[in-house]
């Protein structure tokens, strides 16, 4: 079966940190980090319902006016999360700019904006292109743990970082993956064909059982009944299981409560995508900077029993020599070298 997340590094390991996760077949994706967006063509922008910003360093927030400008005259509603200031962080880009002309629009776009706070405390603004984007508060809510998105296909959940500011740093994982014999369809003499998706849709719901499915019958002068039950078709078709679960971790020191936070929250994750901005050899740079080195980043994989380490957000002074960072971490995850 195809997979289901399709995670890709925007601008490659060295350029401005961004995740594009596009959700195959659902023509809908989501963003982690807004660094440079350009060389993102414009229907794969559309797609984004969701964009999650680390955090509000330059290189993390500046493709955002990008992806407004992209979304300006639209339908759409984009939910916005981040850190503690994110709110006045949208509110700032969109109030550089002049509105006066907005109201001839016929669509309109509306930003969602949370900012998530310490022990899961949650405030949302809205800004409306009806009202010139002026801020509208929501109020104040509380996470249910550390989850931030429930949709029917895929759980985000995430975690705050220190970076001398807080940062967050996010998991996707997708619900429960459902595969479908083919054969197995044919051969109850069904087609292939959309009404699977119902189906599908019916499973990840949790509908009973007994719940009528209406089937497409590959021989159409015969009669059929139009429904089959659920259960008898999950018994016959169906295999379920567990998804994929992708990590996304910048911006990081290198402390005990750090550590202890990536760990739990990209344990046992499909992949991670992580920074490693410095050589080992460069550490007290890195600490410094509150940023990991790539030795660190490849402990930090092992430690949380990832299948696979993809590192970026390298620093600019390894121009050329970028596979020392990706060799570094990669040895420190296949378990080759130790902490010092
Ligand atoms: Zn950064």
């Amino acid at each position: 079966m195809a997979k289901y997340f399709d995670p890709q590094l925007i601008n490659g390991p060295a350029g401005d940190p961004g995740l594009y996760v596009d959700l195959a077949f659902e023509r809908r994706a989501l963003l982690f980090d807004a660094g440079e967006l350009g060389s993102l063509a414009p229907r794969k922008l559309l797609r984004i319902e969701h964009v999650f910003i680390s955090h509000r360093h330059m290189d993390h927030f500046i493709g955002f006016d990008h992806l407004l400008r992209c979304l300006l005259g639209r339908d759409k509603t984009l939910y916005v999360w981040g850190p503690p200031g994110i709110i006045e962080g949208v509110e700032s880009k969109l109030n550089a700019y002049s509105w006066n002309l907005i109201e001839s629009y016929k669509a309109n776009l509306v930003l969602h904006v949370s900012e998530l706070g310490q022990n899961g405390r949650l405030i949302t603004s809205e800004f409306s292109g009806t009202q010139r984007f002026q801020r509208k508060d929501l109020g104040e809510a509380h996470l249910v743990g550390d989850l931030v998105v429930a949709d029917a296909r895929y759980n985000v959940r995430a975690t705050m970082l220190q970076h001398g500011i807080p940062v967050l740093a996010f998991v996707v994982e997708e619900t429960t993956r459902i595969n479908i014999w083919r054969s197995r369809v044919e051969e109850m003499g069904l087609e292939v064909g959309p009404w699977l998706n119902s189906f599908k849709d019916a499973i990840l719901e949790g509908l009973k059982d007994d719940a009528p499915i209406s089937v497409a019958w590959a021989d159409k002068s015969a009669t059929h009944p139009r429904d089959l039950p659920l259960g008898h078709l999950k018994s016959r078709i169906m295999k379920a299981t567990s998804g994929r679960k992708i990590a996304y971790v910048v911006d990081a020191a290198f402390t005990d409560a750090n550590v202890k936070a990536i760990v739990a929250l990209a344990e046992r994750a499909d992949v991670l995508f992580i920074e490693a901005p410095f050589l080992h050899k460069d550490v007290d740079q890195a600490t410094a900077r509150n940023h990991l080195t790539a030795m660190q980043a490849g402990l930090l994989g092992r430690w949380s029993k990832v299948g696979q380490l993809r590192t970026f957000h390298y620093s600019p002074r390894y121009r050329g020599r970028e596979h020392l960072l990706a060799d570094e971490a990669q040895s420190a995850f296949r378990g080759g070298c130790h902490l010092p």
